[in-house]
């Protein structure tokens, strides 16, 4: 029997549905009462291979077996087998490991200071973009631009300037003497999925060069796979000088990245550091993620499987008046037009679907990078009836 006050022992930082899920496999959740749901969230992004994917089980279990933690001050096989990996695959040339990506942005917020102090007279200063999310410790929520921010913990950490995103113009403009970088999403997924323009992301790139700041790309959603390449920065043929990774990376555990290429690698002992940071375990999953999708032929399927989803949704948006789709590879965002996404998103809950509602008129869908064609279809047949649902009830749960 569960404890009917057990809810609210746990501080409401969000609001739940009342499913407890207790199993999950692949594209597929069950909760307490055996209900099965296809999770199109994959807990917001994270669970790059479905739930647990045996290449991740069995990782776990061998290091949980052999060693677990000893210690971020000693090195473990994992931590340093999976910055070579990592180093190797993205073309950088040092990686810091962390917990989560807020923790990533932090350290990358930290590792451009530092370079500043070193190759840029001190300036510190950080350019982001309105609507940004870059997580949510202090210095990573100061750094947003997602407006729910604006007003909350003040006083916030100072040196961020907000620009309207896409918007290059704006951009050269904020970059000045005290700049030290200008940190963007390569697709601002909390904004809705909203991809940067091709000449936006090489305008910024090369904007960062002529100035002498250095461009610091948070693919913590778009990284490993997510967009069909291993980073995003791929699709826009740019390089940045530190790129933080986090979600699709542990495949479902904390695990997040700091990788920076050149002399952005400058910290040095005593600057940087945390009681889990590259432990064992953790790495161990993170060697087993990226080893799978490193494949022969896995970004292929990812592609493949991607352009089945969109063509699918496409359908079925103009069936219901919505769209156009927006994003990249497996990271969708369906705009919906006088319709409310959470209302949908809680339709189709009720019909056995996760998906996520970033924004109050817009749909995201982040499968696992492993869904298959037919996940793919049974999933827009739930979806079709969320919404001729939410037509039909608008008001029961608004
Ligand atoms: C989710 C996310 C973060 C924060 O990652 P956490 O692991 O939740 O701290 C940062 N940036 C982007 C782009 C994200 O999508």
């Amino acid at each position: 029997m569960r404890d009917p006050l057990a809810s609210l022992r746990l501080m409401k930082t969000v609001e739940r549905p009342a499913q407890l899920f207790v199993r999950g496999q692949g594209s597929w959740l069950w909760d307490s009462e055996s209900r099965a749901y296809l999770d199109f969230t994959q807990g917001w992004a994270v669970n790059s291979l479905g739930h647990s994917p045996s290449v991740v089980v069995d990782a776990l279990k061998r290091q949980a077996e052999s060693l677990i933690n000893p210690g971020p001050a000693y090195y473990n096989r994992g931590m340093l087998e999976l910055a070579s990996r990592l180093c190797q695959a993205s073309g950088s040339d040092q990686v810091y490991f962390l917990n989560s990506g807020a923790e990533a942005n932090e350290g990358a917020i930290k590792l451009a200071r530092k370079w500043g102090q070193l190759h840029r007279g001190g300036a510190h200063r950080i350019v982001t973009a309105c609507n940004s999310f870059h997580g949510r410790t202090l210095a990573a929520m100061s750094a947003s631009g997602k407006p729910a921010f604006e007003a909350l913990f003040e006083p916030k950490v100072p040196g961020f300037t907000k620009v309207p995103y896409n918007d290059l113009e704006a951009l050269a403009a904020a970059v000045d003497e005290q700049t030290v970088a200008v940190m963007l999403e390569p697709v601002q997924g909390e904004a809705g999925v909203v991809p940067a323009t091709l000449d936006y992301l090489q305008g910024a790139e090369r904007l960062c060069r002529e100035r002498g700041v250095l461009l610091i790309l948070d693919e913590v959603q778009t990284g490993i796979g997510r967009c069909g390449t291993l980073l995003a920065e791929e699709l826009y043929g740019i390089r940045a000088d530190i790129i933080t990774l986090g979600k699709g990376l542990g495949g479902g555990v904390p695990l997040a990245a700091l990788l920076a290429r050149g002399n952005a690698c400058c910290f040095e002992p005593g600057e940087q550091g945390g009681t889990y940071h590259g432990n064992a375990l953790m790495t161990a999953a993170g060697l087993a993620v990226l080893d799978t999708v490193l494949e022969p032929g896995f970004m292929e399927q990812v592609r493949d499987v991607a352009q089945h989803l969109r063509e699918g949704l496409a359908r079925v948006a103009r069936r219901h008046g919505h769209g156009p789709l927006r994003g990249h590879g497996l990271m969708v965002g369906l705009p919906l037009i006088h319709q409310s996404a959470p209302l949908v998103a809680r339709h189709a809950l009720d019909e056995g679907l996760l998906i996520n509602a970033p924004q109050a008129d817009c749909l995201r869908f982040t499968p696992a990078l492993t869904v298959s064609r037919a996940n793919v279809d049974e999933m827009l047949k739930r979806l079709n009836r969320a919404f001729a649902l939410a037509k039909s009830k608008p008001l029961e749960i608004a």
